[in-house]
């Protein structure tokens, strides 16, 4: 049981990188992804301004277009003015000539208004755009090293799935699925070492018959409060991993 035991330590100790490189190999896609959506959501606000902008300055020129023809019926109005002849005439040319004045005179107003939005949303496109450019930067070196570290764990995690594959040969199969069970509940860590009558994993004291018990490592005993396996950290050879 002693050997089965150092076996298990051995195990464990690969394990615990297994375990980590598993998390990073899960959590670097996801990672990513967040960058993704992060640049994804900072172009639809960008592509949103900007295409208030565009709609904004099409209004104006469409706007700025019919001041223009407005201005013109009233320069004509003003020669009719000039020239008329009748009263009838000279009422008619100076009605049109205030309702072009006021026509134009509104149009101006919201001119004014189109104006004073394209400018800020002409800021706001260039803030928008100034924020995205700094973020493609910033993510780049960070994108580049989370692809390569990816791969890298890939190959990893093969090269020490098959150092596990050689360690299990001489485990026992019964205490294998033990271990492999407790493993996957207990984030990668299903051995415990105990040190003065402590789980050195949950840090609760083991019965004193039970510690006494353990101590012959004749058997393989569970941690009442963890339920992990259990090893006696001071007996020979057995040194604690951190
Ligand atoms: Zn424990």
């Amino acid at each position: 049981m002693l050997e089965q035991l150092r076996m298990l330590v051995e195990l464990q100790v690969l394990d615990k990188t297994l375990y980590k490189l598993e998390q990073d190999h899960q959590n670097i896609p996801v990672k990513l992804k967040q960058l993704d959506d992060k640049e994804a959501q900072l172009r639809a606000a960008l592509q949103e301004a900007q295409e208030e902008l565009e709609q904004v300055a099409a209004r104006r020129k469409e706007l700025e277009k019919d001041v223009e023809a407005v201005k013109a019926r009233q320069r004509r109005a003003e020669n009719r003015l000039m020239g008329a002849k009748t009263q009838r005439e000279y009422r008619a040319a100076n009605a049109e000539i205030d309702e072009a004045k006021d026509s134009i005179k509104g149009k101006e107003e919201v001119l004014l208004e189109l104006m004073e939005r394209q400018e800020s949303l002409e800021i706001e496109v260039t803030k928008h755009g100034e924020v995205l450019e700094e973020f493609l930067a910033a993510s780049e070196a960070e994108r580049k090293e989370m692809t390569a570290r990816v791969k890298r764990v890939a190959r990893e995690l093969k090269r020490l799935g098959k150092q596990r594959g050689g360690l299990l040969k001489g485990v026992d199969a019964g205490l294998l699925s033990k271990y492999d069970f407790i493993r996957q509940r207990r984030q990668g860590v299903a051995l415990a070492p105990v040190k003065a009558g402590t789980c050195l994993m949950c840090h609760m004291d083991i019965p004193p018959q039970q510690f006494n018990e353990l101590q012959r490592m004749d058997r393989v005993m569970a941690c009442p409060s963890c339920q992990r396996l259990l090893y006696w950290a001071d007996a020979d050879g057995f040194e604690t991993p951190e």
